[in-house]
């Protein structure tokens, strides 16, 4: 069994490469930041307290819930640090949770990285498509065309499954997601850099 030290550093190292994926994409205003005004905001302590310092009457709405084995923050809907021009009044020092979104750990054993379909997640699915199809050309597969269908089903599935998250303000929903392993996450990046060289 991995040590808590090796598990942090690799869930770190695996937050930033998601940091560096997202930097490839940008949030649509037509969105009107839905995943802020419905999404459960998971807080570590160090979290909390940096809020905390900015704002207690903010954080006094947040709730303590139970999170795999410890305890979290997690903040009211739709966040209190929402603007009315709807930005983050706390951006600098934001949440990783926040950070990562789309993106977001499954409480699973080992845990994955879900690809909620949001207007962003739309844009990245498709990339990440395009990724698995020059991945399995790469190694020469010989399922590719079995993969290729699969992967247009999927797509002709997109609409429908955003239409779904977007509609849905429950957190008990079961949105379908896309579910990516870490590994994948660092060969999803590399392939996105790989492909803006080319450009
Ligand atoms: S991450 Fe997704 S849900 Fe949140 S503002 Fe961007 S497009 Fe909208
Ligand atoms: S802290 Fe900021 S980014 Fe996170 S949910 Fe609140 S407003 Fe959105």
């Amino acid at each position: 069994m991995k040590d808590v030290k090796k598990v942090k550093q690799e869930i770190q190292q695996v937050n930033e490469a998601i940091f560096n994926i997202l930097n490839y994409y940008t949030c649509p205003p037509d969105c009107h930041s839905f995943c802020c005004n419905v999404c459960p905001v998971d807080l570590t302590d160090k979290e909390y307290n940096k809020l905390r310092r900015l704002s207690c009457e903010k954080t006094d709405k947040s709730k303590v819930v139970k999170y795999r084995r410890a305890y979290v923050h997690q903040l009211d809907k739709p966040c209190p640090f929402l603007g009315s021009d709807e930005l983050c009044t706390a951006y600098i020092i934001r949440p990783v949770t926040c950070h990562i979104y789309p993106f977001n750990m499954t409480e699973t054993l080992p845990p994955l990285m879900q690809i909620f379909p949001c207007m962003m997640g739309k844009e990245i699915y498709k990339d990440y498509f395009e990724y698995k199809i020059y991945k399995i050309k790469k190694n020469n597969d010989i399922g590719i065309n079995q993969a290729k269908a699969e992967i247009s089903e999927a797509l002709r599935g997109l609409d429908e499954r955003s239409n779904s998250y977007y509609l849905s303000t429950d957190e008990d929903d079961n949105v379908k997601t896309i579910v990516l392993t870490f590994s994948e996450i660092f060969d999803f990046l590399d392939y996105l850099r790989f492909c803006q060289n080319r450009q």
